[in-house]
């Protein structure tokens, strides 16, 4: 039997590396982009055009989206919305939880199925091993087309529930933007001194690879609201985050990443955690800044 054939919206540097690792599995691929010349080096490689929304939905049954964001979906799809009974789109564009549910009820008001994905590797790994993608949505959906959905990366089931596979994905783009926009941070102020990126990498790098430890650590404490200061406490981690601002500030850099850590230990000290660990900060972190 012939590889599932698909249909790819979208062809920004992801959906492209998507229609290519489909196509070198030997998938027929459909394609369809707002700007049609994106798409130029695909039908080199094998891909259809489609000339319209509709035709690149009337192709196939799975439907692949690849955009910058929800709003771009209902941009492309709500047009040709008359065309969607019966597809199974799978959405591996970033947005919230919230709206990934609301996108489920709204493909289901169209006889269309959903599933929500968050892709957790770049372009350049999609078709590679060790890649993954969260999924969520109807369990048998995803389990008829899993097989083809791995061409493109590992799956991760995380549930039923639209919105689960979105709050994975947005739960690690929280980390991933903090800790690299702090390693930015870094760099800013290594080079005020003289020091270049390439010289801070393997010291940079070391402590990333400590993080493991931290997260070990505290994760049970967290999940049990017990923040024992017996290694850290948080004072002492007040005033470490001073150290860091007042570094930053001295260098004559951007401070506005540092001011806001220290403006969330000092909200913990004001509740009373000082003598707790760092971690007590999740319970300010549970609530909106006052
Ligand atoms: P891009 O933002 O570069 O892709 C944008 C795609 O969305 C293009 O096809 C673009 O069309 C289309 N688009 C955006 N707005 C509209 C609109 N209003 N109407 C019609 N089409 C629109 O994203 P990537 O390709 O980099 O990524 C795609 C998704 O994958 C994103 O949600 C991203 O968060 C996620 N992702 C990306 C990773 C990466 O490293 N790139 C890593 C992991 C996930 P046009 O070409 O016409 O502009």
């Amino acid at each position: 039997m012939g590889k599932q054939a698909v249909t790819v919206i979208g062809l920004g540097p992801m959906g492209r590396a998507m229609v290519t690792a489909f196509l070198a599995e030997g998938h027929p691929v459909t394609v369809w982009n707002r700007t049609a010349s994106k798409a130029g080096e695909l039908v080199a490689q094998g891909a259809v055009t489609a000339s319209s929304v509709e035709e690149a939905l009337a192709a196939n049954e799975l439907v692949v989206l690849s955009l910058t964001d929800y709003d771009a979906m209902y941009a492309i799809l709500e047009p040709a919305a008359h065309a969607l009974a019966g597809r199974v789109l799978v959405n591996l564009s970033s947005d919230t939880p919230d709206r990934a549910r609301a996108a489920a009820a709204w493909a289901a008001g169209h006889g269309a199925e959903h599933l929500t994905g968050g892709v957790q590797v770049p372009p350049p790994l999609i078709g590679k091993p060790g890649s993954a993608t969260f999924y969520s949505g109807p369990r048998e959906v995803f389990d008829a087309h899993r097989e083809t959905l791995e061409v493109l990366t590992g799956t991760d089931f995380r549930g039923t529930d639209p919105g689960l596979a979105a709050m994975y994905y947005q739960a690690l783009m929280t980390i991933f933007w903090t800790s690299m926009l702090s390693y930015l941070q870094t760099l800013a102020l290594a080079g005020a001194h003289g020091v270049t990126a390439a010289e801070m990498l393997p010291y940079a790098s070391r402590a990333m690879t400590m993080m493991p430890h931290f997260l070990e650590t505290y994760a049970p404490h967290i999940d049990a609201a017990r923040y024992p200061g017996d290694v850290d406490r948080l004072a002492m981690g007040a005033a470490s985050v001073q150290h860091v601002l007042h570094t930053n500030r001295d260098a004559g850099l951007d401070t506005a990443l540092p001011a806001a850590v220290d403006g969330i230990f000092r909200r913990g000290m004001d509740r009373g955690f000082a003598e707790n660990s760092f971690s007590s900060l999740v319970e300010v972190l549970k609530q909106p800044a006052g």
